[in-house]
């Protein structure tokens, strides 16, 4: 990307998360989000909120000492998502406050080992929540394994429009894929 392409997404990203996007959920986010942090950050001083962005990656942290902003792609923001998508995404987020980035085979990255098994540990939904996003979601989704992060493409309003099929349907058909999948990271 050239320096003009690169300050023209980060002014598009810093657009996108000042429209924040009234929550299509099937159940009440802002009871998720406590529910998550008393059972497993309860230790977390900062702040957390969490609003749904139409630009950027799945879902990413933004953070300073006090509070933490956790921001959900609207490709996610569906009567039809599951609340164990949700569960992954906050205890995703909430871990990279408790887990520093660290270097691994010479490089400094974000998801390590320590990260992933954490991961595994808090979100008992974790492979069936990945499942589903791949399933439903998975042609407007990238991989950007250097990066550590999954991008929405620009198809995602389509992709949104489709019906989505439940957990335990994408857990049969996208779990012997999973591990190349949930490698990434987001
Ligand atoms: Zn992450």
């Amino acid at each position: 990307m050239s320096i003009i392409s690169d300050l023209r997404e980060v002014q598009r990203l810093a657009e996108a998360r000042r429209r924040r996007n009234l929550s299509l959920t099937s159940f009440h986010l802002g009871d998720l989000l406590p529910e998550i942090r008393s059972a497993h950050f309860a230790d977390e001083p900062r702040t957390v909120d969490v609003a749904f962005v139409n630009h950027g990656s799945l879902a990413c942290l933004v953070y300073d000492d006090l509070a933490a902003h956790i921001y959900v792609h609207q490709v996610l923001n569906h009567p039809d998502t599951p609340a164990e998508v949700f569960r992954l995404v906050f205890c995703h987020e909430l871990l990279h406050l408790r887990i520093e980035p660290a270097e691994v085979d010479g490089r400094l990255v974000q998801h390590t080992p320590e990260f992933w098994q954490a991961e595994r540990q808090l979100c008992q939904e974790r492979s069936a929540a990945w499942c589903w996003i791949w399933c439903n979601l998975g042609d407007c989704l990238r991989l950007r394994p250097k990066l550590e992060r999954i991008d929405v493409l620009r198809n995602w309003r389509a992709v949104w429009s489709r019906a989505r099929l439940d957990l335990a349907a994408c857990q049969e058909l996208t779990a012997p894929h999973l591990a190349e999948l949930e490698a990434s990271g987001w």
